[in-house]
């Protein structure tokens, strides 16, 4: 029989794995979720690829974590890529390393991993409330919850809040949260796009011309950082692994000075010298366009992109030209809104909570996952610091349960 009862609010992989962690403590588990069905951002995730962790060394791994690295490693160490990896196995997924190092279960999606796991969760005794929003804490200290029947209350021994961050709203993580917590008197930072695109002022030619395509193997720079990859023409801008990969560095440049300018260099494979000697070669009769495409390959979108931003004059100029094809300023307006993110920024600040994740001006309340104030590139990361959270989280909760029992 269970003497204890934990509410997990949010039934995403931070919740889930929390639920995952509680049953097997022998407390009654109750997760609620705002949505008619669980994990749907997770579920989400997999549609063009589940990148669950990433198979580099762990103190790169931690890296990536960036401000937040000292925070997340306690949790990380405790729960790695590796043993992310054996958990899917546990649960009859296996994975593979993709050959940028990332980690993706063998069949890509997410939705097998996912039911064979809400089964084994419900098979332990897990209870599931679906159709459930949260809406904050009643004067008593019970959460409140607007259900298709109307409000309801209940009074768990302790609670989890797994309730992701504000992007894709419509899958039912709304950072609606924000203000409760604050309310409640916990520090929470602003909610912000992380992993996103960004608003570029295109002409309507180029826009129209060159909306969607990619723009393959560049090297995008800005100030320390330079990486090659892949990014997309949008109708607004850009986006893309490679323009996420910089989104926190250009989403701050953009917040504290109103632009950024990042710089790509649009053909990686060949120096400037060369550029300039290929450039310079005879053109005969052909077109400016033709000679830039027959001497140095630049064509399609890369050569729109160059008359995009620069003058007729100094496409006409092999130095100039050569120059910007090495060195193209793409100056950004804005990043897209939140929701249009992959993930969110801001959120719970670790000052608020205590080493087991537990909210210092809520005692019995912790939190997990993206709603922490951590933020992670795409590559896996997000979703093993929320597993890891997760787990933390749950055995706070144990602890706490236990130091409770013992004091009473
Ligand atoms: C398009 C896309 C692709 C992605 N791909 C990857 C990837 O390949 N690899 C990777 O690592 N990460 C990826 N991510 C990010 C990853 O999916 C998230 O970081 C992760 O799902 C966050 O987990 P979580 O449990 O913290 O929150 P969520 O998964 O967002 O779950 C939160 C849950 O809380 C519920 N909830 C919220 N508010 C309330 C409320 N008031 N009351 C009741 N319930 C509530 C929501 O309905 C939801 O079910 C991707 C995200 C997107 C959008």
């Amino acid at each position: 029989m269970h003497s204890r009862t934990v509410a997990i609010i949010g039934g995403g992989p931070a919740g889930l794995i929390a639920a995952e962690i509680l049953i097997q403590d022998k407390v009654q588990v109750d997760v609620y979720d705002s949505m008619p069905s669980l994990g749907r951002k997770f579920l989400m995730a997999g549609k063009s690829g589940l990148n669950l962790t990433h198979s580099e060394p762990f103190d790169t791994f931690i890296s990536r974590y960036g401000q937040r690295r000292s925070e997340m490693e306690v949790f990380l160490r405790d729960f790695t890529p590796e043993d992310l990896r054996l958990w899917a196995r546990e649960l009859g997924i296996e994975t593979f390393v993709g050959s940028s190092g990332r980690v993706f279960p063998v069949g890509m999606k997410t939705s097998p991993l996912l039911r064979r796991w809400l089964r084994r969760l419900a098979e332990s005794g897990v209870n599931f409330h679906l159709h459930h929003a949260w809406r904050g804490w009643d004067e008593d200290g019970s959460l409140r919850f607007l259900t298709p029947e109307g409000q309801t209350s209940v009074h768990p021994d302790a609670v989890i809040l797994a309730l992701g961050g504000g992007s894709w709203a419509k899958l039912g993580s709304t950072g609606a949260w924000v203000e409760w917590l604050r309310e409640a008197g916990a520090e929470v930072q602003a909610l912000k796009p992380s992993n996103c695109g960004f608003d570029v002022a295109w002409s309507d030619h180029f826009r129209t011309r060159f909306e969607g395509q990619p723009v393959k193997s560049v090297i995008l720079s800005f100030r320390n950082f330079r990486r090659q990859g892949e990014l997309v023409i949008t109708k607004h801008g850009v986006e893309g692994s490679l323009i996420y990969a910089a989104s926190a560095l250009l989403r701050d440049e953009i917040e504290a000075s109103g632009r950024a300018v990042l710089h790509l260099d649009l053909t990686p494979d060949r120096t400037e010298g060369q550029l300039i000697e290929r450039l310079s070669r005879s053109r005969g009769s052909r077109s400016l366009s033709s000679h830039i495409e027959k001497t140095v390959g630049i064509r399609g979108v890369k050569a729109g992109l160059l008359r995009e931003f620069l003058p007729k004059a100094e496409l006409e100029d092999p130095v100039h030209l050569a120059r910007a094809l090495k060195h193209l300023p793409v100056p950004l307006i804005a990043a897209r809104p939140l929701d249009e993110a992959i993930s969110s920024a801001g959120g719970v600040s670790f000052e608020a909570l205590d080493e087991n994740l537990m909210l210092r001006a809520k005692p019995g309340v912790f939190c997990a996952g993206e709603m922490l104030d951590w933020e992670a590139p795409t590559g896996g990361y997000l979703l093993t610091a929320c597993f890891a959270t997760g787990r933390a989280a749950a055995r706070g909760v144990i602890e706490w349960l236990r130091r409770s029992a013992r004091d009473t």
